[in-house]
């Protein structure tokens, strides 16, 4: 696998580079190669607290969930094609709400001290203002064994999923909208204060926002710019009132780090590319960076929400509480997106994969560039790093471990340039449900098999590239002690 590297002196600034550096970088770049990868040189220049770990999400590795997406699940578009690809439902999923204990013997497989989770809002909160012990219960069983194999669970509250009454009310467009998700969360940081000390409030609220809200792909499968742009606000006012939540009610230290609550939330980005010099594709380009990539960490870095559609919405508010409402930043990031400009399509855009480039199963490109370039430009908030989410859709398994190796590169990169990355889990553990591609895009480090009712999870081949570097921070951990 290649990729091409920029070899331009630039660091991602807002307003992205100038066009003539663009044009020079391209021109004078060369392919990164995944041999340039060291272990040593990763583990000798990230921290000593560097986490590496894996990711998943409650819905979808559960199974028997009962939330919007279930409901999703069952239909169809106008068109007739259902919502998810081939009619896929979440179902048993991997089956991970009852083999919850061989999920922590997998990541003890790999040697790993930190796992991102999430817990379902639909099973804890059933109905408005309840609580579902027995959910608690469970959840606080898969946190003991984990904290007894050391390892620290990084705890998502809402990774997509609504329970249907609060979907039923109207999701986040309700008015009481925020006030629920923050008494969700008080429960949350009650219940599970003592072990968790990492949260992360929301997942990707960018992504929500566009497909359920402008795209129309995902629950509530609504196509309206404006309600996509308010929901995303609403999402940002949330996490503000759930930092505010987690910090003043998680006050145990789990694991006697001196940390009782390290709070965040997960912003995926993605870079946008110019398809060509044309400058209505730079605007376009500039138009996503700006709605997608930016608004969030600026509103959070600022307490001013600023959210615009270009000729349809603009957002200017300011939100107190969100002021720095972030002690580390969550990034999830996979791939690039190059823009054209297209006046047939309602986002005045079109993104594509040029020819040549390597993709994944999901025709993502593979950009480990793009990671660097991310890492460059946040490092602005001066907030440590979480590399909350990477990985790649390879049933074959045949680019995984490049693909691992590639991006864990752009992250020795980073560190030695002074960026403060101080942690990496991949996306994801194992294989599962992945939203509207249904059971077609297979992340997982293990495989896992479907069609078999125990829902075997297998390690794959490349899983040895976070197994050995799991191993190397290891070794270093312990050397320190010994010192
Ligand atoms: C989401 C995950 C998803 C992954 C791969 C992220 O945007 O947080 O839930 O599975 O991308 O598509």
């Amino acid at each position: 696998m290649t990729a091409r590297r920029k070899c331009g002196a630039e660091r991602g600034g807002r307003e992205g580079p100038p066009l003539w550096a663009a044009l020079v970088a391209v021109a004078c770049s060369k392919p990164w190669s995944p041999s340039e990868y060291s272990e040593a040189a990763l583990v000798a220049n990230v921290g000593r607290g560097f986490a590496l770990g894996a990711a998943t999400a409650a819905h979808q590795i559960e199974g028997g969930n009962d939330n919007d997406w279930s409901a999703w699940e069952a239909g169809a578009f106008s068109s007739g094609r259902a919502h998810v690809k081939g009619g896929d439902r979440s179902g048993l999923a991997c089956d991970s709400w009852n083999l919850w204990e061989r999920d922590v013997g997998v990541l003890r497989e790999l040697g790993l001290r930190h796992y991102r989770m999430s817990i379902e809002w639909s099973r804890l909160v059933p109905v408005r203002g309840g609580w579902d012990e027995a959910a608690a219960a469970r959840y606080r069983q898969m946190f003991a064994l984990m904290r007894q194999s050391g390892i620290a669970p990084a705890v998502t509250l809402h990774h997509f999923t609504l329970p249907r009454w609060f979907a039923e009310r109207g999701g986040w467009e309700h008015p009481e909208a925020v006030a629920d998700f923050a008494d969700y969360v008080a429960r949350a940081a009650d219940q599970f204060g003592d072990q968790v000390d990492r949260w992360i409030t929301i997942n990707e609220p960018n992504v929500y926002a566009v497909l359920g809200y402008m795209d129309g792909k995902w629950p509530p499968g609504v196509q309206d710019a404006r309600r996509g742009a308010r929901v995303l606000a609403t999402l940002l006012r949330a996490h503000a009132e759930a930092y505010a939540t987690l910090k003043a009610r998680d006050t145990r230290d789990a694991d006697g780090d001196g940390v009782s609550s390290e709070v965040g939330i997960a912003h995926h980005a993605r870079v946008f590319q110019p398809g060509s010099i044309n400058p209505l594709d730079h605007l376009v380009a500039h138009a996503s960076d700006e709605f997608f990539n930016q608004a969030v960490p600026e509103a959070i870095a600022t307490g001013r929400i600023r959210i615009s559609v270009p000729g349809t919405i603009d957002i200017d508010e300011t939100y107190p509480g969100l002021t720095g409402a972030w002690d580390f930043f969550g990034l999830n990031s996979y791939t690039r997106d190059h823009m054209r400009v297209d006046l047939g399509t309602p986002s005045l855009s079109q993104t594509y994969v040029p020819d040549g480039k390597p993709t994944t199963d999901l025709g993502w490109e593979i950009y480990p560039e793009g990671l660097l370039e991310l890492l460059r430009r946040y490092a602005r908030y001066q907030r440590p790093i979480v590399i909350l989410e990477n990985g790649i859709a390879d049933r074959s398994d045949l680019q995984r471990a490049d693909y691992i190796r590639l991006h864990l590169l752009a992250i020795t990169r980073a560190a030695r340039e002074g960026i403060p990355v101080t942690g990496y889990y991949h996306w994801s553990l194992m294989d599962n449900f992945e939203w509207a591609e249904g059971y077609s895009g297979r992340f997982g480090l293990y495989a896992v098999d479907f069609d078999d009712p125990a829902r075997r999870r297998t390690a794959r081949d490349s899983a040895s590239v976070i197994r050995s570097l799991a191993g190397a921070l290891a070794g270093r951990a312990a050397s320190a002690t010994d010192e």
